[in-house]
């Protein structure tokens, strides 16, 4: 029997409504095009102007209540969390497609960010310092900076506005959260899960629709002093040029072109099942996904005849069964670009080892499905070795030494992640040194971000902020740095008497 869809509605100002507009639009199962998941409201300008209102009017009072106490609300919704993380991956599940270990994975992130995050609350630590001149005190400490716009993609339904949400509010900002519109309901349940544990209504809003509209009114609303924005580069394009023009603070977390770099004295295995997980994975929707895999010239034949093999046995299916390795793509659009990135590899030369189409068999008849494909004798300029393709495709290729492969690594306008399988300490180091993406791995795929470290990306990937870890406190907050003179005289830095 279908489960029932959920009406869902915007939370503005601590009241749940539809949108002034009167309209909604549907999430549905990408595994199962004709499963609706929920119905939501299609919001205009006029609603995301109310919820910025609100968010403003009720930060004077948010900012003073203290930060710990801030934070005790946060345990409070990781407890529930914890209790709830089934049931809600099951939900992620259907509404995005991953593989059920993969969404119980996303919940578990939330968890453990929203637990660390409410750890900061009992530090976000300033400075103390001692002042050049006599009787004069020296300290930074951090505020928060007030409206923050927290716009995120669909793939980590609840990790990446954990990762936003839950920091912010520690900090003592209130919030405008609007989800991607091919995952509203997990981001509602997570609304949901806050105010169950306490937090003041008015603090944060939920304001559904799509980026045109809903992103693109709360962006350029003069009273939002942050935006958070993760997702695509075309999108943190147009939302910088937009804050520059109003100096608004700006985080962008975006694009990659990841690659997995193997070197001739690699442990084979170990590095196909990490390149395997790091192309496939969430369908290789992740801004961390392998789309590149850089082989050793030495082992480019054995490595190449077992990943083949391994990617071959790969199982697509609807991602809440046991046996499903591969899980739909989040959409037809997605499906339609993925598919125009085989067409331009194919055109451009590289040899098409597997996958290249739709699969459509059977029980995924109706879903989004896309065969896990593999290029080889790909060159590093050629399109799919540049452009992120944000799909289950993978490019091979070939190099003859450790420095020509982390300069193929590093050739692109992105730089999220890369990962090096060695053996030898020098090679690993020279790649720790020499590879300039924001996260390194060694040994291990591109993929799996831990939350009480950095996580962001070089070049396009970002704009020099970070994700996760203490570094989000500065996302999050502003410096200020109070100086108190108790000499009871006017003293001059650097002048003297
Ligand atoms: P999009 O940029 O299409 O969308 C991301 C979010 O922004 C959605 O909520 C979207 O709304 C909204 N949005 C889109 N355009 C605008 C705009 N002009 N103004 C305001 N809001 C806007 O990205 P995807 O959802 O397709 O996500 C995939 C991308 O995200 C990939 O490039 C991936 O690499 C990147 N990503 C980066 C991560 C990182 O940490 N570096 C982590 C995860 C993903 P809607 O879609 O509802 O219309």
């Amino acid at each position: 029997m279908q489960a029932v869809a959920e009406e869902c509605k915007n939370l503005i100002a601590g009241k749940w409504a539809g949108s002034e507009s009167g309209r909604t639009f549907h999430s549905i199962n990408p595994a199962n095009q004709d499963e609706i998941i929920g119905v939501f409201p299609l919001s205009t300008s006029a609603d995301v102007d109310k919820a910025v209102k609100a968010a403003r009017g009720t930060f004077d009072k948010w900012r003073k209540f203290p930060a710990p106490r801030r934070a005790e609300i946060m345990f409070r919704a990781g407890e529930i969390l914890v209790k709830r993380k089934e049931e809600l991956a099951r939900l992620m599940t259907r509404e995005m497609g991953k593989v059920l270990r993969e969404t119980r994975g996303d919940i578990q992130e939330g968890i453990d960010m929203t637990y660390y995050a409410a750890g900061e609350g009992r530090r976000l630590l300033g400075e103390t310092t001692p002042s050049e001149l006599p009787d004069k005190f020296a300290m930074s400490v951090r505020m928060p900076i007030g409206v923050v716009a927290a716009i995120t993609p669909w793939n980590f339904p609840l990790a990446i506005p954990t990762w936003k949400l839950i920091p912010a509010l520690v900090c003592g900002n209130t919030v405008v959260f609007k989800p991607a519109s091919d995952t509203p309901l997990l981001a509602t349940k997570l609304v949901e899960i806050l105010l169950e544990a306490g937090l003041p209504e008015d603090v944060l809003s939920i304001v559904h629709g799509t980026g045109q509209e809903v992103g693109n009114a709360l962006v350029s609303h003069p009273d939002v002093d942050l935006v958070s924005f993760t997702g695509s580069s075309a999108g943190g394009r147009e939302i910088s040029k937009i804050c520059a023009d109003q100096f608004k603070r700006l985080s962008l977390e975006m694009g990659g072109k990841n690659a997995i770099f193997v070197m001739d004295d690699a442990d084979l295995d170990l590095a196909v099942e990490g390149a395997v997980w790091g192309a496939f994975g969430t369908s290789g929707q992740r801004c961390t996904a392998a789309g590149r895999v850089i082989v050793h010239k030495k082992v480019w034949g054995a490595f190449q005849e077992k990943i083949l093999e391994k990617t071959k046995k790969l199982r697509l299916g609807d991602g809440l069964l046991p046996d499903t390795d591969v899980g739909p793509v989040i959409n037809e659009a997605r499906l339609d670009a993925i598919h125009k990135y085989t067409e331009i590899g194919k055109k451009e030369g590289a040899t098409l080892l597997c996958g290249g189409e739709r699969h459509t068999d059977g029980p995924c008849a109706r879903g989004f499905f896309y065969k896990p494909t593999l290029f080889t004798d790909v060159k590093p300029h050629m399109t799919i070795a540049q452009e992120e393709i944000f799909g289950p495709t993978a490019a091979l290729i070939r190099c003859d030494d450790l420095e020509e492969g982390i300069s193929i690594i590093n050739g692109t306008k992105y730089g999220l992640s890369a990962s090096i399988y060695t053996q030898d300490v020098r090679n690993a180091f020279t790649a720790m040194r020499d590879i300039y993406t924001g996260i390194t791995y060694v040994n291990s795929s591109t993929i799996g971000a831990e939350v009480h470290v950095p996580f962001g990306g070089t070049k396009q990937t970002g704009n020099g902020h970070r994700e996760a870890g203490t570094a989000s406190l500065d996302t999050y907050t502003e410096w200020k740095t109070i100086y108190v003179d108790f000499s009871g005289k006017l003293q001059k830095a650097q002048i003297g008497e």
